[in-house]
């Protein structure tokens, strides 16, 4: 196998000195049970940003973006802290039961055992490349479960600037027409119901265009589930918490 320099050198690191809690530092554990706990606090909730981009879908999620969670968030997204991974998926797993059971279409569909798709929120392209993977794809993977198809087929048209530091009106506009469907994949979709998955909510500009993509492309109604949301502040409130740098939301 070759020789992966960030992520071997961190595993040789990690054999030295072995990372703490993701969450809250505690020697001993890689996720401690506090903030385990704390990452399950909050159940699935409906959820929607203040202002609300139009188009943006139902949409349920896990915690709120705050507490130990960003820095769990971060250490999976940027510190290749994939042992995470199906802590986070199961969060997200049941955000998309909710989100299913939430829309009467896809409920149905369910039911019926015909298909939903279940398509991660695309990310930069540049992001993917640094980090050498796609978290929010392997993370979908997770909460697909084995009965549904995770299907990628949302790619970003063009470079976007990162999100992060943007205002909301900075990021619609930043991402405006820039998701499409990857070339051959809307007749496959046509009329199917849609859950679009991403790891944090924020100023819902990222599903509110990929869910606007998927509607131009024909496929059935869409909603969405992510990991985490950040909490709500009113405008004269401090800035909300940022996700981490590189994803589009
Ligand atoms: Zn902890």
């Amino acid at each position: 196998m070759p020789w992966r320099p960030g992520e071997d050198l961190r595993a040789l690191l990690e054999l030295v000195a072995p990372a703490g809690c993701a969450g809250c530092g505690r020697a001993a554990h890689r996720l401690c049970p506090d903030c385990r706990w704390q990452l399950g606090l909050t159940g699935p909730r409906p959820w929607r940003p203040t202002p609300c981009p139009p188009g943006f879908p139902p949409t349920w999620s896990g915690p709120a973006y705050e507490g130990v969670v960003p820095a769990v968030v971060v250490a999976w997204k940027e510190q290749d802290r994939v042992d995470l991974t199906p802590v986070l998926g199961a969060v997200l797993r049941r955000a998309v039961g909710s989100a299913l059971a939430g829309s009467p279409e896809h409920r149905d569909a369910v039911l019926a055992s015909s298909p939903v798709a279940v398509l991660p929120a695309p990310s930069a392209r540049s992001s993917t490349r640094a980090r050498g993977r796609s978290p929010v794809r392997e993370l979908a993977v997770v909460a697909a479960g084995a009965r549904r198809a995770v299907v990628p087929a949302l790619v970003l048209t063009r470079t976007v600037a990162d999100q992060a530091g943007l205002s909301a009106r900075q990021r619609a506009a930043n991402l405006g027409g820039a998701v499409r469907l990857r070339p051959g994949l809307a007749g496959a979709l046509a009329g199917v119901p849609c859950v679009v998955v991403d790891d944090v909510v924020t100023t819902g500009a990222t599903l509110a265009e990929c869910a606007r993509a998927l509607r131009e492309a024909g496929t059935g109604g869409v909603v969405a589930a992510t990991v985490a949301a950040t909490p709500r502040r009113s405008a004269t409130a401090r800035r909300p918490a940022l996700p981490p740098a590189g994803g589009p939301d």
